[in-house]
């Protein structure tokens, strides 16, 4: 049976790899997921092991990968500050070596390549909300430059490797995102909160809680990277996917509290260097070229993760009894 196409999702154990290969699996796609688990989980996939469809390889993508593929979804790369500050010169090698690594493999196999880039090439943004056309404000030497010039440079790469040598290529520049299977200890604002909360330990609001970020729910993420892969020939990106309900993260951490209940307290820790003080996106190119917009407002998707790490965290209370 080789009418299946064969499509490879970097990154694909981690918090939205793991959807997409999912979904590439309900689109009756062959998955290959490469992931060297430095932020992703074998939990992640477990569900999808026993597929025959499935196929998972331990790889980090900063080393060359020969395979036969029709569509890449180059994924990999630590997303949380937290995680892509741990090791920055890692940061570095996995958005640019790994991109040529992928570049070279679309490049080999004539595949069509999906680069996940982000907000944060634009910065501290000076233009809100922020259109394709911002060209973005980077600091180049600050501790966020090896995932914002890590991704920007990636995104130079893809578009030379496009004029180049005709590859194929597909942009999306992603806004924050959230939802269920992101790890406990991911960092990022929405799992922090939901799981201080939950557990009523103190909400770490750094600053003072005025920057504002728009948040995403991963389906409608993910429905996004599908409809930006089938677009037309000459859909190239760079294009803004994200939700363009913009909140204060202080109006996040009282949602979170009076959604759950929570006794927690709200802390106010320093505002970390360089932490984008507003971020909407301007979703008018995604609504034109790929007939896409976000459906589910924040409410509904903060309710579906808090069930998610309820869930989650009273089955670890178990475990750790046992
Ligand atoms: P994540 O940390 O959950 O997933 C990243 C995955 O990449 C993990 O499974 C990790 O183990 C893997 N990985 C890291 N370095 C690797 C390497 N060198 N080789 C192979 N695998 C490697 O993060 P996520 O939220 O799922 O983000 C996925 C992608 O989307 C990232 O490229 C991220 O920059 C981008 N993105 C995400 C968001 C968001 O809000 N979630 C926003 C903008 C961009
Ligand atoms: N590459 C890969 N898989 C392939 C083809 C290439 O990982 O199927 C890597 C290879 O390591 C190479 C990089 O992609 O260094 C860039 O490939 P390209 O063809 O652009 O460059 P070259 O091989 O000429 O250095
Ligand atoms: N943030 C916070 N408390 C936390 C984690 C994050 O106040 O426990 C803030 C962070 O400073 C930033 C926003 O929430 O202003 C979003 O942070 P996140 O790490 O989720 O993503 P970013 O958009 O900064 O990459």
């Amino acid at each position: 049976m080789h009418d299946r196409k064969p499509a490879l999702v970097t990154g694909g154990a981690g918090f939205l790899g793991s959807f997409l290969c999912e979904r590439l699996l309900r689109e009756g796609h062959d998955v290959i997921c490469a992931d060297n688990y430095f932020t992703g989980s074998r939990e992640n996939i477990q569900h999808l092991l026993d597929d025959p469809h499935f196929e998972f390889i331990r790889h980090d993508v900063t080393f060359p990968l020969y395979l036969e593929v029709d569509e890449i979804y180059n994924l990999a790369c630590p997303a949380s500050p937290v995680h892509y500050q741990f090791d920055p010169v890692q940061t570095v090698k996995t958005n640019v070596h790994g991109a040529i690594n992928m570049l070279g493999l679309a490049k080999r196999t004539g595949a069509r390549i999906f680069q996940a880039s982000t907000s944060e090439v634009y910065g501290d943004p000076a233009v809100h909300p922020q259109t394709e056309s911002y060209r973005g404000s980077v600091n180049p030497i600050g501790p966020r430059a090896c995932y914002d010039e890590g991704k920007r440079c990636a995104e130079t790469l893809f578009f030379d490797y496009h004029r180049q040598y005709g590859v194929d290529i597909r942009v999306a520049r992603i806004f924050n995102t959230y939802g269920p299977r992101m790890h406990p200890d991911d960092g990022r604002v929405v799992s922090n909160f939901i799981v201080q909360a939950l557990r009523n330990e103190p909400i770490t609001i750094f600053g003072d809680g005025s920057q504002t970020r728009s948040f995403c729910y991963v389906d409608d993420l993910i429905e996004g990277f599908i409809r930006l892969m089938a677009a037309p020939d000459d859909v190239t990106g760079p294009i803004n996917l994200g939700n363009p309900a913009e909140f204060e993260v202080r109006q996040l951490a009282e949602m979170v509290v009076a959604m759950i209940g929570s006794r927690s307290p709200i802390v106010y820790k320093p505002l970390p260097t360089d932490d984008p003080t507003r971020r909407k996106p301007d979703i008018t190119r995604a609504t034109q070229q790929l007939g896409w917009q976000p459906t589910v407002p924040l409410h509904e998707g903060l309710a579906r993760t808090i069930a998610y790490f309820d869930k989650k965290l009273s089955s670890a209370v178990v475990d750790m009894r046992w």
